[in-house]
Order: structure tokens, then C-alpha cells, then sequence
């Protein structure tokens, strides 16, 4: 549905605008993205601040609306298009603030990306600080306890972390992500050149980041669907639907949108390759997910045992009672096991909250 403040360049000035783009990126040495919501609406995941978004839908009383669930949620031609630019090395570095886990989903290497306010997918242990990639939505919100604990083996295996997790889910009030900040605030300095995807930056301290750049030295291009708060300072301003443009820019840069072929986590970009196809091989040989301790790589990606989807309208689906014979395994999940005694996931009641932007 299209909001009347958003704003749309007529296609001859979009393409000279995304030419332009294609420019600025090849005469930048370091190039930064950093993505909001407005990204991942092509999935079928509401914005926040859209006439269905969260936030505009929780204002008028309703329930947002959800086109699917988070994990049925399939990467947008963006999410695709930056794995691709990462690949090519063009893309240093993403600073997201989306907690929809479909840039971890779609194979970005978690290395280079900084998820400034969480992801529904990931657990993290407050003992030891491992954090864990799973196949379905970890059930809570708000840095609680997801009810799991820590399965990381101390020296030589002999006992487990057994710390609590919780999810990442960042509420107003919660400070964010010392590791993830750091690391975007380093990588917006050393950029030449920081592109916005899909967010109005309106959060702080978020939506400052790509400040730094332009403070620095370097240039901002803006690529949004409405008035962004830092509009005056861009470079380059480009209305249209991020998915559009970013194939109008691999197009002009001469590279292929990557093909999303399902769920895979990728921790680190220089082992990327390797860790994809040590997966693949993993799966094919249908092997069972070794329960005592990771591989010195601490990247076992196997396929996870069943768990409980959740729907994120309120609603829940049945949870399969223990000892019942697990659904099929979803296709194509490369993700970390989970710990071997922890069992199906309780699903508790979900709804996504309007936290964030
Ligand atoms: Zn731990």
C-alpha cells in the first residue's frame, strides 16, 4: 500500500540517480551500508512507521499485520544485493537495525555486520557471552531469559558454561550492543562513504552513525521511500523502492544479485566459503548434530532439531509433545546445534512490540 508522504524520483532522474551512485561507490574506497526496516517490507515484514506499521497499527489500537513469519520470511533483492557487494569486497562493513535476522539468513558474514538492535533468531548467554544463531525466533523479547542455557564446554570439556540466555531484543530503555557499536562507529570513520537503506533515522544513536562518515570527510547518499532527518546533509538522495534501486545498481557495478537458496549463518567473511560448503556436505550425509562440544571452530553448522514456530500475530501453532516424531526438518537450516539438553522451545505468546525503527 503507498503512504501519500511517500516520495517517488520520475524513472528518468531515479536511473541518472542510481548511475550516480554506481559512481560514487567506485570511487570510494570504503563503503559502508546501513539498513532500517524499509528493507525487509518486500519480505512481507511490516515497517514501523508505514500505514501498516507496527507503530501505526498499535496507535490506532489494531494488530500489525504480518505477510509471514519470521522464519518463513525470505531475503529481499537488498538483502541479496549487499551479500553480493560484501562479496566482491565493495561493502566493508553493514550497520543494521533491523531484528529480523534476514541479513544473518541470507548469508552475510556476522564479522562485518552490526545489528545495532538485536535479532530475533539469536540467544546470547549472560555468563559467558556466546551468542547463538537459531532456526527459529528465540520467544522473548526485551533481554529476558529464553529459558535455555549455555552449553559452551570450559577447558577440555569437562563442564558446561550452563549461563542463562537471553534473546538480544533490545527494549526503549536498553543501552545498546557494546560489541555491535563499537564496531559500527569504527567502520562509519573509516568510511568514505555511508549509503542509508529504508530507515528514516530517526533512532538514536543509530540513525547518527552515518553522520560520522560525512563528518569525516566522506559523502552520504540517502535511499528512502520518505523525508529522512538527515536529508540536508546527504550527498545524494534516492526515492524509490530500495529493492529497485539496488538491482539498477548491480546492474551499473556489472555484478550478479546473489540467488537466496535458504537459511544459512556465515560467521566470518574470510572462512565464508569453506564454512558454506563444510554445511552442505553436513546436510547431505544427513548428519546428526553432535550434542558434546563444537569444533574447534566453534561454526558446526548442522541442521537444527525441531522447534516450534511462531507466528507473530499472537497467535501460535501447535507444539509438538515430546518424544512425538519431529515435523520434517526445514529445508536448507545450516545453523548451529543447540544444546542437547534443552529440548523443544516453549513458545510463549509473541508480538512484535513497536520497540524499534
Ligand atoms: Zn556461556
Amino acid at each position: 500500500m503507498q503512504n501519500p508522504s511517500w516520495i517517488f524520483d520520475p524513472p528518468e532522474e531515479l536511473e541518472r540517480k542510481v548511475q550516480e551512485l554506481a559512481e560514487l561507490i567506485r570511487s570510494s574506497s570504503n563503503v559502508v551500508f546501513h539498513t532500517g526496516a524499509g528493507i525487509s517490507t518486500a519480505s512481507g515484514i511490516p515497517d514501523f512507521r508505514g500505514p501498516n506499521g507496527v507503530w501505526t497499527m498499535e496507535e490506532k489500537g489494531l494488530s500489525p499485520k504480518f505477510d509471514t513469519t519470521f522464519e518463513n520470511a525470505r531475503p529481499s533483492k537488498t538483502h541479496m544485493a549487499l551479500l553480493g557487494l560484501q562479496r566482491v569486497g565493495i561493502l566493508k562493513f553493514l550497520v543494521s537495525q533491523n531484528v529480523d535476522g534476514l541479513h544473518v539468513r541470507s548469508g552475510f558474514p556476522r564479522d562485518k555486520l552490526a545489528e545495532l538492535h538485536g535479532n530475533m533468531f539469536v540467544e546470547e548467554c549472560v555468563k559467558c557471552g556466546k551468542q547463538y544463531v537459531r532456526d527459529a525466533v528465540v520467544g522473548s523479547m526485551g533481554l529476558k531469559p529464553t529459558g535455555r542455557l549455555c552449553s559452551v564446554t570450559k577447558a577440555r570439556g569437562l563442564r558446561a558454561c550452563r549461563g542463562k540466555l537471553r534473546d538480544t531484543i533490545l527494549d526503549w530503555e536498553d543501552s545498546l550492543p557494546d560489541r555491535d557499536l563499537m564496531l559500527a562507529d569504527e567502520a562509519c570513520r573509516k568510511a568514505d562513504l555511508s549509503v542509508t537503506l529504508g530507515t528514516s533515522l530517526q533512532i538514536k544513536p543509530s540513525g547518527n552513525l552515518p553522520l560520522i562518515t560525512k563528518k569525516r570527510g566522506g559523502k552520504l547518499v540517502i535511499v528512502n521511500l520518505q523525508a529522512t532527518k538527515h536529508d540536508r546533509q546527504a550527498d545524494l538522495r534516492i526515492h524509490g523502492y530500495v529493492d529497485e534501486v539496488m538491482t539498477k545498481l548491480m546492474k551499473h557495478l556489472g555484478l550478479e544479485v546473489p540467488e537466496w537458496t535458504g537459511p544459512v549463518v556465515v560467521e566470518r567473511a574470510e572462512v565464508a566459503k569453506a564454512e558454506v560448503a563444510q554445511a552442505e556436505v553436513a546436510q547431505a550425509q544427513q548428519l546428526q548434530c553432535p550434542l558434546k562440544e563444537e569444533p574447534l571452530a566453534q561454526q558446526l553448522q548442522c541442521p537444527l532439531k525441531e522447534e516450534p514456530l511462531a507466528q507473530h500475530n499472537g497467535t501460535v501453532l501447535p507444539v509438538p509433545c515430546a518424544g512425538q516424531a519431529p515435523r520434517q526438518r526445514r529445508e536448507g537450516l545450516r545453523l548451529e546445534c543447540p544444546s542437547p539438553d534443552t529440548g523443544p522451545t516453549p513458545v510463549k505468546k509473541m508480538k512484535v512490540e513497536p520497540l524499534l525503527t
